[in-house]
């Protein structure tokens, strides 16, 4: 898709000043989000919306003159969903950030662009909580979460960023905007829209506000971490949970991810295990602490070295920062390729021996850390983009992978999204007929293709 600079100039008019920028320098950081596709453009123009109807001013031209829109949150997806494309514009809404808490219905009504950390902290302010919790919380925002279904570390008890969505603002290809669903808690009129547009990718339509459900703030959890020399012993501990109890947290790192940690924290992590679970309850007491007692048991039966418990809500919270920052730790090891294969909890274990099967016929190095308890796990695989030779080792064991996933009835993507990183095997996953189905529906929302192209389909 091509446009000329004058046409441009009708979009920079019909918009205050500031809010399209065109400047090369300043467009960069919109160019690439998390997965740092070397294949990203600098786009033709980035909007920096204020509001609903700047959005709708930049579909409406794009439609008009045949222009993607890349739609863009914080840039910390990781497959590639926000990478801006040559021609296109970046509709950034990093400016639109307003909350407001409602306690008679327990709901909060939020902008875009504010993150994750500030919709949790506004919920806290009312002894209200918002669950979903990305690793990423700090950082990304609540318009990616909603477009990416975002998951987390709570969702094993919790649910997914969509179990917490009630409404949304939706500006569709035309530059109409629709508002679906609303505080209700209950509400079936008419097809479950806000659920179709909740993990679209920005292929559908860009959200401009959601309602967002808040529950009781979460208690203090009590915390388990449980060392072991075999990743087998590990994951027969996570089924063995999964089966009798419902912790608020289940999460695993391989030996690969302590030692990244490690090297970063000196916390005292075991380099030397194999693997390493945590574990939390955030039950009411005294049966936080009696639940944790029997995922202390079930480790122990199931072969753990070691297992510590703790109440102390300052080393919890730095055994969990730990798990958090599994990825940023592992990228000074090279470039990463990032997965996010999620399995029937009962596959995790030929999951993740096929994972160790693939590093070592493809000789690299891939880390794994899951949300265990969801069955959801991300191989980490490192590589030297300056050696050809070990990259297409990387993309290879990248595919076989995914592959693994599909033929263990798992799923490409559990959390992060299909972007444009994970496209080629979508049809592999769902099968002809539902991948057709996908692309009437986006063929139906967006007849010209102009939202996201090139991204999911
Ligand atoms: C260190 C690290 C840890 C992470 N851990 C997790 C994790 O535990 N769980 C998890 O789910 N993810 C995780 N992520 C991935 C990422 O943070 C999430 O996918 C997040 O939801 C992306 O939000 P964002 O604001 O950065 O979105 P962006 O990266 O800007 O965009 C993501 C996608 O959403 C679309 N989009 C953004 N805003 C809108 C909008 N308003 N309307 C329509 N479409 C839109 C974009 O086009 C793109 O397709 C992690 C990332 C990092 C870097």
């Amino acid at each position: 898709m091509s446009v000329t600079t004058d046409r441009l100039e009708s979009l920079v008019a019909a918009l205050p000043d500031g809010v399209v920028v065109t400047d090369a320098d300043r467009m960069e950081k919109y160019r690439q989000d998390r997965a740092f596709d070397p294949a990203a453009e600098l786009p033709l123009a980035v909007v920096r919306a204020r509001c609903t109807e700047d959005v709708q001013v930049a579909v409406r031209w794009a439609a008009a003159h045949g222009v993607g829109l890349v739609p863009r949150g914080a840039g910390t997806g990781l497959s590639g969903g926000a990478t801006a494309q040559a021609g296109c514009l970046v509709v950034s809404t990093e400016r639109m950030t307003a909350i407001e808490v409602d306690v008679d219905t327990r709901t909060a009504v939020v902008e875009p662009g504010a993150l994750n950390i500030a919709v949790k902290q506004a919920a806290a302010e009312h002894g209200l909580w918002y669950p979903p919790d990305p690793s990423s919380y700090e950082i990304c925002s609540i318009g990616g979460n909603v477009a990416t279904n975002a998951g987390g570390l709570c969702c094993v008890k919790y649910g997914v960023t969509t179990d917490y969505v009630l409404g949304l603002t939706v500006v569709l290809a035309d530059g109409t905007a629709v508002e679906l669903g609303g505080p209700r808690l209950k509400d079936v009129a008419g097809l479950s829209l806000v659920k179709l547009f909740v993990g679209s990718e920005g292929t559908l339509g860009i959200v401009t506000r959601a309602v967002l459900r808040l529950v009781p703030a979460q208690r203090a959890p009590a915390t388990l971490v449980a060392t072991y020399a075999s990743l087998d012993d590990a994951v027969s501990t996570v089924l063995a949970i999964s089966r009798t109890l419902r912790p608020s947290m289940v999460e695993l790192m391989d030996r690969a991810s302590i030692n990244a940690v490690e090297d970063v924290t000196r916390m005292g992590l075991d380099r030397s295990a194999a693997a390493l679970l945590l574990v939390q309850s955030d039950e009411a007491p005294p049966r936080a602490a009696a639940e944790i007692e029997e995922v202390a048991a079930i480790c122990t039966a199931n072969g753990a070295t070691e297992v510590v418990s703790t109440d102390d809500p300052d080393e919890a919270a730095a055994f969990v920062a730990a798990r958090r920052m599994v990825i940023t730790a592992m990228e000074p090891r090279g470039s990463l390729l990032l997965e996010d294969v999620g399995v029937p909890l009962p596959r995790l274990g030929e999951l993740v021996r096929g994972i160790e099967r693939i590093a070592a016929e493809h000789a690299v190095e891939i880390a794994v850390v899951a949300h265990a308890g969801d069955g959801n796990t991300h191989p980490l695989i490192v590589h030297d983009p300056t050696d050809a030779d070990q990259t297409a080792r990387a993309h290879l064991a990248y595919a076989a992978v995914m592959d693994l996933g599909i033929a263990l009835g798992g799923t490409i993507t559990g959390e992060h999204g299909v972007g444009r990183l994970k496209k080629a095997w979508l049809a592999d996953q769902v099968g002809p007929d539902v991948l057709d189905l996908n692309r009437r529906v986006k063929q139906a929302l967006d007849p010209q293709g102009i939202l996201n192209p090139g991204a999911v389909f």
